[in-house]
């Protein structure tokens, strides 16, 4: 999201914009995703499942999304004061809002980028395939530990203060179950729920035909709580298929399961993210950090980054010659 933010943005500025993505899906952590199981297709949001709204500039922007039917409200949730506020999910999972940002913007997916290399007007971006890019200025907002590997292969110098922030940055991980089913489940909540208790591996539940997103077909997202997914992260699918099934028991009733798939997010929620939106590694050629880890580490501070990098780009590209003259 900080990323096709930042895209959105340069491009809205009037500057021509590339975006390279490893893998094959675009959202990175909002991901949706489509499982076929006998006659049902079930759909699943794997990664984040929804998202809330505190700064009035994101509310502007889901406003958008919400208008243009990209976004929706999920459900309200209440706080200890009897207050509540609203979920946003996407319209057919949460990627539908990445599609939206990416619409009219050159993405090459299965792009992974392995360095970076300074040229005389600006960078070169190398890629695993031995493909090398050039590029006036670069946003980088893989997860800080990606990020950081991708500078230390650049040989640029960074100081050694700023190197160690970066590398002190933590993320939780997270193991995941996506379970097909042949019929509905009734959970304890409407769609998804916590499930706090002491001993129980288990975070988050939801069930993604209730949430609305798979009309066609009935599965439960299940997602460890983050000790224990840190505990079961290097297990066999299988165990963890096991552990996580048998939490779940107690609501699967006479449902039976059509096909199970583990995921597991090595960088899943930022544990110590930063305040500053984005940092600056280098201004000339300009080289700037984005994320969630810089802004909180949710959907939101992930947005904002991105937006906000992005406008301190442009600044900064105005009071350069090389306005216009070059994709980001
Ligand atoms: C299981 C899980 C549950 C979550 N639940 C919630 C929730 O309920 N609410 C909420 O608000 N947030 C939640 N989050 C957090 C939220 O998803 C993230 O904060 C947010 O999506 C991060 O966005 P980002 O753009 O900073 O990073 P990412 O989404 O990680 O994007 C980084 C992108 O960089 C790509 N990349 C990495 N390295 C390279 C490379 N070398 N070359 C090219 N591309 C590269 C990655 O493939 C990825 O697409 C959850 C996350 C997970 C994993």
């Amino acid at each position: 999201m900080a990323g096709l933010m930042a895209a959105n943005t340069l491009q809205k500025a009037g500057h021509s914009v590339l975006v390279l993505e490893k893998s094959r899906a675009l959202g990175g952590r909002l991901a949706t995703r489509r499982l076929q199981a006998a006659a049902f297709s079930t759909v699943f949001d794997h990664g984040a499942q929804y998202f809330t709204v505190k700064d009035a500039r994101f509310q502007g922007l889901v406003d958008e999304w919400a208008g243009q039917d990209v976004a929706r409200i999920w459900f309200h949730k209440s706080t200890e004061n009897g207050h509540s506020y609203p979920t946003f999910i996407g319209r057919d999972g949460m990627t539908t809002i990445a599609k939206y940002l990416a619409e009219g913007i050159d993405v090459r997916k299965e792009a992974k980028v392995t360095r970076l290399a300074m040229a005389e007007t600006g960078w070169q971006i190398f890629l695993e395939s031995g493909e090398c890019l050039p590029a006036s200025a670069i946003v980088m907002t893989a997860p800080t530990p990606q990020a950081v590997d991708i500078l230390k292969a650049s040989a640029l110098e960074l100081p050694a203060e700023q190197l160690a922030s970066l590398q002190s940055v933590s993320y939780d991980p997270c193991v995941a179950l996506l379970l097909c089913l042949d019929r509905p489940v009734s959970l304890p909540e409407k769609a998804g729920f916590w499930q706090p208790e002491t001993g129980s591996a288990i975070g988050w539940v939801a069930e993604n035909h209730q949430k609305g997103i798979s009309p066609n077909g009935y599965g439960l997202t299940i997602q460890m709580a983050p000790a224990s997914s840190a505990e079961w992260f290097e297990q066999s699918d299988e165990a963890c298929y096991q552990c996580m099934r048998q939490a779940v028991q107690p609501y699967l009733g006479d449902s039976q399961i059509l096909e199970w798939q583990v995921k597991r997010w090595r960088y899943a929620l930022v544990k110590n993210a930063g305040t500053d939106y984005f940092q600056w590694i280098q201004q000339a050629p300009p080289l700037i950090l984005a994320g969630d880890a810089f802004a909180g580490p949710r959907v939101e501070g992930a947005v904002l980054s991105g937006l906000m990098a992005a406008e301190q780009l442009v600044e900064r590209l105005k009071s350069q010659s090389a306005v216009g003259s070059g994709t980001v």
